[in-house]
């Protein structure tokens, strides 16, 4: 692959993807330009605004002077970088944890659940540790197929996307507080 699967490489993606084919509306009596792409075209716009809003957000709340955003949607991820470093070691962790859901978001968006399957399969159960997650697409939640690894009531444990974004940013820190030491 000739650059990094980021965040802001999906978004990317995702932008020039919506340039390529704009969204002009509705048009009464025009249906027949409707594409085989339209849920995706409707969708994009919609999605790169939610996301840049919600990274502008979290950028602004922990950092009043952030000033204004990057021309580009995917330097959102590098400008939040830029403008929390120097934040508390809490609020550089949610800015992890949204930037990495947000990447799964992108994959999901573009209909690439093979690479969020991929991720899943590489992070182990929060509840019972065991490296038994799946994705499904369906639900959009990852699963534990570990049988014993259920609620009182004996539902399997799933994921939220947000979940699976902090269990893995809090397993990566873990890991590196491991190798510092
Ligand atoms: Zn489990």
């Amino acid at each position: 692959m000739a650059h990094a699967d980021t965040a802001a490489a999906r978004l990317h993606e995702l932008a020039a993807y919506y340039r390529e084919h704009p969204v002009t509306g509705p048009v009464e009596g025009h249906t027949a330009t409707v594409t085989a792409a339209a849920p995706l075209q409707l969708g994009t716009l919609d999605h790169i605004r939610a996301a840049v809003q919600e990274v502008a957000d979290h950028t602004r709340t922990v950092n009043p002077d952030a000033g204004p955003l990057p021309r580009s949607a995917e330097d959102v991820y590098d400008w939040m970088r830029q403008h929390t470093q120097h934040a508390d070691e809490v609020e550089q962790q949610r800015a992890e944890v949204i930037e990495y859901r947000q990447w799964l978001e992108h994959c999901l968006l573009a209909g690439d659940h093979e690479t969020v399957h991929k991720r899943v399969r590489r992070q182990s159960c929060p509840e019972c540790g065991c490296w038994t997650l799946i994705w499904m697409p369906e639900a959009t939640r990852a699963v534990c197929t570990n049988t014993e690894c259920v609620d009182r009531d004996g539902f399997s444990t799933t994921l939220s996307l947000s979940r699976l974004a902090h269990v893995h940013v809090t397993t990566r820190q873990n890991v590196r507080q491991a190798r510092a030491t």
